[in-house]
């Protein structure tokens, strides 16, 4: 079986890309020292929508936005080692994650493969803003991290581009 045949298209345009490609010299530090923490939903340009070019931030997504252990030790880098001094996890609108529940997922995964994926934890959720709330206070309140580095939550509109902060206080609130 050969699978690189799977990728001739995106290498294609990797060749069309190299073509016009200036090198930036950029460093691997961001710029900016902003670390996005979003989902992996196709719709979302984390850099866009924060008026980002490549160099300015760490982009980190999972599926939900759900801040994993994974994402932890990526930040504990990021802030120690890549200039993040600040992280901001944005969910978004219409998000797949709300829309079966862990179990579903399984049962999914075992009509479609008789695969069984209980180790596995989706980490799926029905009320997002309880989700996001918790999330922020999982990055908040690592050790590893400084207190006082500044971390939000926001909810990105798939639909109109906006994002809007729904975490910013201890307890899930916005405090305008
Ligand atoms: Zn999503």
């Amino acid at each position: 079986m050969i699978c690189v045949h799977a990728f001739d298209d995106v290498l294609a345009a990797n060749a069309d890309y190299q073509r016009t490609f200036a090198d930036p010299h950029l460093e691997g530090r961001a710029a900016t020292g902003l670390a996005v923490v979003t989902c992996m939903d196709s719709r979302i340009d984390p850099l866009g929508m924060f008026g980002l070019a490549a160099g300015d931030a760490k982009i980190l997504r999972t599926a939900g936005a759900r801040v994993t252990d994974d994402v932890l030790r990526s930040l504990v880098l990021a802030h120690y080692l890549l200039g993040v001094d600040r992280v901001i996890v944005v969910a978004h609108t219409d998000c797949g994650m709300t829309k079966n529940n862990d179990e579903e997922v399984h049962a999914a995964v075992w009509e479609q493969a008789h695969i069984d994926s209980r180790s596995l934890r989706f980490e799926t959720f029905s009320d997002q803003q309880a989700a996001l709330a918790r999330d922020v206070q999982r990055v908040r309140s690592s050790p590893y991290l400084p207190e006082e580095m500044p971390v939000v939550g926001a909810v990105y509109d798939v639909h109109t581009g906006a994002v809007t902060i729904t975490v910013d206080d201890d307890w899930g609130h916005r405090d305008d």
